[in-house]
C-alpha cells in the first residue's frame, strides 16, 4: 500500500532483488498514477488500485490488455488487502489514510510490515487489541523500531528496561530557536542523512517524527513513556538501542538506508543475503550522542504528553500536525507555528479515554477542522 512513495519504491527494489522469493500481488497509490502505471507494467501484480477515483479511467486505459485487475477508491483498497493470496502487507501510505486498510489487513490475519507509523500513533490501542484478536502480527519497517525489534530478538521482554530511540536531530539541530522562525521549506526538506518523503522529512526537522516514533514504540513494545529515551545521534549509524536489567545495552547499526529494515521485515525471521556493501565503521570514526533540545523542538514533549494522557490525544496531535505540515509545505505558516497549532488543538478537542474506531474517525475530523481554523491566525 503506497507503492509510489519513498518506502513503496524501495520495497519494490527489494522485490526485484529477491524476485524468486517475493512477488507483488497488489499495488496501491494515492494520486501518482503515472508511476503506478509504470510499476504495474514492470511488476505485473494481480491488482492495482488508485485511491483517487478521478484517476481510474487513466489507469484502466493505460493497463488495457495487461492481465491486471484495476480499481479505484479507498474502499477497494481496504477490501483487496484481505485477499487470501497475500502473505505480507507493506503499509507505506502517508498519514491517517493508512488506518482503515491496515485494520482490514489485520482482520484478515495478514502479517503487516508497518511503515505507516501514524496507524499506531492514531489508534495504537485499537490496533494492539485487533492484532491479538485476529492473530496477526506487525514487523516494524521504521528503522528505529526495526533496530529495537532486532535487539529484542531472543530476549525476555521483562529484562528490557529502557528503549533508547536515536534521532538524527534533522537539518536544524545546530540552529538557534530564533533562527527556526525564519527557516524555509527548502531548508526543512534537506535532511542530512535519510532520503524520505516530504511529510516525514518535515516531521524529522520538527522532531515530530521522533515523537511519533515514541508513541509507535510504546504500542509496539508495550512500554510506558518513561521507559523510552530519545538520544540525538547525528550520524544515524546506530539505529536504536535497548538497555537491559543487567546493565547491558544492545544496539543495531547499519548505513542509513531504508532498504535494510524493509529487507529485514520481508525476510523475517530469516536474514536475506545482499550484495549491497555493508557498513564500514572506519568511514565513521566518530559516533556522537546528545540529549534533544525540547525548547527548540516542543513537538517531542507533546508526544510524551500524548502517551501519558492516552485515549484520543495522540490522534488529535497527529491530525493537527498533518494540517500544520501541509500548511508549512505550501509556505503559508512558519516552521515555529507548527507546534503552536498542535498545542492549541490538543487543548481544544474533548478527551475520550477509550475511543472506538468511530471516535477516532470523529476526533480526526474535528481536530483537522480546528487546526485548519487556526491557519488564518498564523498565515504569513
Ligand atoms: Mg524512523
Amino acid at each position: 500500500m503506497g507503492s509510489t512513495g519513498s518506502i513503496g519504491t524501495q520495497t519494490l527494489d527489494i522485490i526485484s532483488e529477491y524476485n524468486k522469493r517475493f512477488r507483488a500481488y497488489l499495488l496501491t497509490a494515492n494520486r501518482s498514477v503515472d508511476l503506478l502505471i509504470n510499476q504495474a507494467k514492470k511488476y505485473l501484480p494481480r491488482k492495482v488500485i488508485i485511491a483517487d477515483e478521478s484517476l481510474y479511467d487513466t489507469l484502466r486505459s493505460e493497463l488495457e490488455g495487461y492481465p491486471i485487475e484495476v480499481a479505484a477508491g479507498s474502499k477497494a483498497i481496504a477490501e483487496a488487502v484481505a485477499d487470501s493470496e497475500i502473505d505480507i502487507v507493506v503499509t507505506a501510505m502517508v498519514g491517517y489514510s493508512g488506518l482503515e486498510p491496515t485494520i482490514s489487513a489485520i482482520k484478515a490475519g495478514k502479517t503487516i510490515a508497518l511503515a505507516n507509523k501514524e496507524t499506531l500513533v492514531v489508534a495504537g490501542e485499537l490496533i494492539t487489541s485487533l492484532l491479538a484478536q485476529y492473530d496477526a502480527k506487525i514487523i516494524p519497517v521504521d528503522s528505529e523500531h526495526s533496530a529495537i525489534f532486532q535487539c529484542l530478538e531472543g530476549e525476555k521482554t521483562e529484562h528490557a528496561e529502557k528503549i533508547i530511540l536515536t534521532a538524527s536531530g534533522g537539518p536544524f539541530r545546530t540552529r538557534s530557536l530564533a533562527d527556526l522562525e525564519h527557516v524555509t521549506v527548502r531548508d526543512a526538506l534537506r535532511h542530512p542523512n535519510w532520503d524520505m518523503g516530504a511529510k516525514v522529512t518535515i516531521d524529522s526537522a520538527s522532531m515530530m517524527n521522533k515523537g511519533f516514533e515514541m508513541i509507535e514504540a510504546h504500542w509496539l513494545f508495550g512500554c510506558p513513556a518513561k521507559q523510552i529515551e530519545v538520544v540525538v545521534h547525528p550520524q544515524s549509524i546506530v539505529h536504536s538501542m535497548v538497555a537491559f536489567s543487567d546493565g547491558s545495552i544492545k544496539a543495531q547499526l547499519g548505513v542509513p538506508d531504508m532498504h535494510l529494515p524493509i529487507r529485514y521485515a520481508l525476510g523475517y525471521p530469516e536474514r536475506l543475503s545482499t550484495e549491497q556493501p555493508p557498513l564500514s565503521l572506519s568511514q565513521y570514526s566518530t559516533l556522537t550522542f546528545e540529549a534533544p533540545d525540547l525548547q527548540k523542538f516542543p513537538l517531542l514533549s507533546y508526544a510524551f504528553d500524548a502517551i501519558e494522557k492516552g485515549g484520543n490525544v495522540p490522534c488529535v496531535l497527529n491530525a493537527a500536525n498533518e494540517i500544520a505540515v501541509a500548511a508549512f509545505l505550501c509556505d503559508s505558516i512558519r516552521f515555529t507555528d507548527m507546534p503552536k497549532i498542535a498545542a492549541e488543538t490538543m487543548q481544544k478537542i474533548d478527551f475520550i479515554a477509550r475511543p472506538t474506531y468511530d471516535d477516532y474517525v470523529a476526533t480526526n475530523l474535528e481536530a483537522r477542522a480546528y487546526a485548519e481554523s487556526l491557519l488564518t491566525k498564523y498565515r504569513k
